[in-house]
């Protein structure tokens, strides 16, 4: 249960002062519907109040405060032109001018011959003095409840800064004062103050420099926040340490037989893999590891090897994917070689029913099944493994890691590995996984050519048809990616669906068209007559990201190249090249690029190394948003900006790691007050495992 002190943080943002529905609707778009969320949404700005000049003196286009005397109101007669109030100082005039203002409320804020404390942008129009809508006005001798120092807040439409401003107040009111959870000595050495006092300053900055992210109070918000994820990571792993593995050791006969029957031989990382694997499994702990590996990097042989080991030691084995079109191309690549070497694999997924569906479940459920593969269906509650041995999770990122153990608990210490095709840098796999042993395919199977990548610019669109027409013409397959246009499925297909229109007429039946709103059964039907070639074009919304394998395709197109994050762009492109033939990636872009869109592609020109790739991904994305990951289920910072505060993750992992190996129930003052951190993270899983021991 939550700690009772944490409950004003919890509440709605409704239940403060001023906030109805409807601006909780606004302020929830903006920050989120807690107070706790409302308290965390920062400045990202600051407007200095402090010039206070004579008006005489006062300089055009700077913010000032200024003490005036309202002289005159000066009505307008035609509704389109500005209600003007003239006011005064010894020293001069000046004109605060408003748009579609009501006269009531104006006489009412600036009555005659009253001295007002105004504050705003000032603005000199050949000799006359003017401010447009001021941002504070009041009383001349409360100028003090104008901040001299103002926080400007991220905004959404409809929604007043001032209004903002009084409910973040509010929400800041309610700031229990919590136990520290931070080692003092790092306090000490950071000059870092409490998360209350932090949480404080982080809202009244009083320089730009305390906006940046290296301020101490970001700093140590953004430690609470890695902290508490690094500690959630280090108590899960503890648990699943805890209980018992079991050694599995197989006797290399079916792998051998794997291996023979291979059209290629094993690359020496993939062998590197297969035998860390192999180790692990045969210890007497759980095993836990990250396959990393490129696209076409070959994990999939990797698994199955992997669940022969399993099979060779009396058990089962399943492999698991995020989605139908994957379980389906895993099964496709698996079954072939298993059956060469007379073992049976079944594929389940939710198109599964009926007779078919029951054998399965009671071929698993028996022990006379040994091998899987399926989606979310293998998961569901009636589907029984005799003697799960090994879960192996291709996730992409799209399982969390609640649904890998569900996997494993199917078993008793069933080992688990989890897949990846996404080149993680090393900061932001900590995020996801902590303290997970990792094997990574870093070399290309022999026999791969380099894929001429090139960035040609949109209004170039016809030349690329024209190529293509003479690819086509040599029975070239070739992906035609469609952006991501703004986050809305809808308008993505339109662009998709008019591009396919445009290259049918071009190319006729030859074009094919898959994107998400489709139906499976039609998603497949264009995606199979590509891979059977009886497609030359498969436009695509980005669903083919999800992992297709067509050896055959060697061109990919990307339209608005500059749309995509760098990791985007390199999976997509890592769809061609998986054949012998020379393949080639255009990315097609819209005049002007800007500096950080250069950059991303002409990294792309010149590495195929998806490592550093996500190395520069990682910095080329600064402060900014985190492209390409926001769809990939790894977990978002709010504080937290890894390209800036790497080194505040790699001090959370070790004091986690620490603190878990001294306080496993985090029953001490120090584990007490970081219960608190991790709920005020929302790591409420992270606190369910130390309940349940
Ligand atoms: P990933 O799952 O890592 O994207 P796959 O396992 O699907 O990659 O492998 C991609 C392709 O490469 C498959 O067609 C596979 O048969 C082939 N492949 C795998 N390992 C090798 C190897 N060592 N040499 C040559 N081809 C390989
Ligand atoms: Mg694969």
């Amino acid at each position: 249960m939550r700690p009772n002190i944490l409950n004003p943080l919890f509440a709605p943002i409704t239940s403060l002062p001023g906030i109805g529905q409807r601006l909780a609707k606004l302020v929830e778009k903006l920050a989120g519907p807690l107070v706790v969320d409302l308290a965390g949404h920062l400045p990202s700005g600051l407007i200095d109040r402090r010039h206070q000049p004579h008006l005489s003196t006062a300089e055009s286009g700077l913010i000032a405060t200024i003490i005036v005397r309202v002289e005159r109101h000066l009505k307008a007669h035609n509704p389109r032109h500005p209600y003007k109030v003239r006011c005064s100082d010894p020293t001069g005039f000046i004109d605060l001018v408003f748009f579609n203002a009501r006269e009531d409320y104006l006489l009412r804020m600036l009555p005659l011959g009253q001295m007002r404390a105004v504050s705003g942008r000032i603005d000199r129009f050949g000799g006359e003095l003017n401010m447009v809508h001021p941002d504070h006005v009041v009383p001349a001798e409360e100028i003090a409840q104008i901040q001299i120092m103002e926080p400007v807040y991220p905004m959404t439409a409809g929604l007043a800064p001032k209004v903002l401003r009084k409910a973040i107040d509010a929400a800041l009111e309610r700031l229990p004062r919590l136990p520290e959870w931070i080692d003092p000595a790092i306090m000490c050495q950071r000059h870092w103050t409490g998360w209350r006092d932090s949480l404080l300053a982080a809202h009244h900055p009083e320089s730009e420099g305390d906006l940046s992210a290296l301020a101490p109070a970001r700093m140590r918000l953004a430690y609470d926040e890695l902290l508490s994820n690094q500690l959630a990571l280090a108590l899960v792993r503890l648990r699943n340490k805890r209980k018992a593995g079991r050694p599995n050791r197989g006797d290399g006969a079916l792998r051998r037989r794997i291996i023979c029957t291979l059209p290629y031989t094993l690359t020496r990382s993939q062998e590197q893999a297969v035998s860390e694997i192999v180790a692990d499994m045969a210890a007497p702990t759980r095993m836990l590891r990250l396959l990393q590996g490129d696209v076409g990097s070959g994990k999939t042989v990797v698994a199955l090897l992997a669940m022969a080991n399993a099979v060779e030691a009396g058990g089962q084995a399943a492999l698991l994917a995020p989605t139908d079109i994957l379980a389906r191309q895993h099964f496709a690549t698996l079954e072939p070689l298993c059956k060469a070497i007379g073992l049976e694999i079944a594929l389940l997924t939710g198109r599964d029913k009926g007779k078919a569906r029951d054998a399965i479940v009671g071929g698993l459920a028996s022990g006379e099944l040994k091998l899987a593969v399926g989606t979310h269906a293998l998961m569901q509650e009636d589907v029984a493994f005799a003697d799960l041995r090994l879960a192996i999770v291709d996730e992409q990122h799209r399982f969390g890691v609640e649904q890998r153990m569900a996997l494993a608990d199917k078993g008793a210490g069933v080992d688990l590995l989890v897949m990846t095709a996404t080149p993680i840098p090393r900061t932001l796999m900590m995020t996801a996984y902590g303290d997970i042993d990792v094997s990574r395919l870093t070399e290309k199977p022999a026999g791969r050519q380099p894929i001429d990548t090139r960035t040609v610019p949109l209004e170039r669109l016809h030349e690329v048809a024209d190529a293509l027409k003479r690819a086509i013409a040599q029975g070239a397959r070739i992906y035609w990616v469609c952006p991501l246009v703004d986050e809305s499925e809808v308008v993505d297909l339109a662009a998709a669906t008019e591009r396919h229109r445009m290259l049918r007429q071009m190319f006729g039946d030859r074009v094919g068209l898959v994107h998400g709103k489709q139906k499976a059964a039609e998603r497949d039907a264009a995606m199979n007559a590509f891979a059977a070639g009886d497609l030359n074009i498969l436009v695509a919304t980005t669903v083919i990201e999800v992992g297709v394998d067509v050896p055959e395709a060697t061109v990919m197109v990307v339209e608005h190249a500059e749309r995509f994050g760098l990791a985007q762009l390199h999976q997509l492109r890592g769809r061609v090249g998986r054949g012998l033939a020379k393949s080639s990636c255009l990315l097609l872009y819209q005049a002007p690029l800007g500096e950080t869109a250069k950059a991303r592609l002409q990294i792309l020109r010149e590495t195929e190394d998806g490592f550093r790739i996500a190395e520069e991904d990682l910095r080329l994305r600064g402060g900014g948003e985190l492209l390409g990951t926001r769809q990939s289920g790894l977990p978002q910072f709010h504080y937290a900006d890894l390209a800036v505060h790497g080194d505040l993750l790699a001090m959370a992992r070790d004091d986690a790691r620490l603190l878990v190996e001294r306080d496993p129930l985090l029953k001490s003052d120090r584990g007490q007050a970081l219960r608190m951190l991790l709920y005020l993270f929302r790591q409420d899983s992270a606190i369910k495992t130390l309940a349940s021991g």
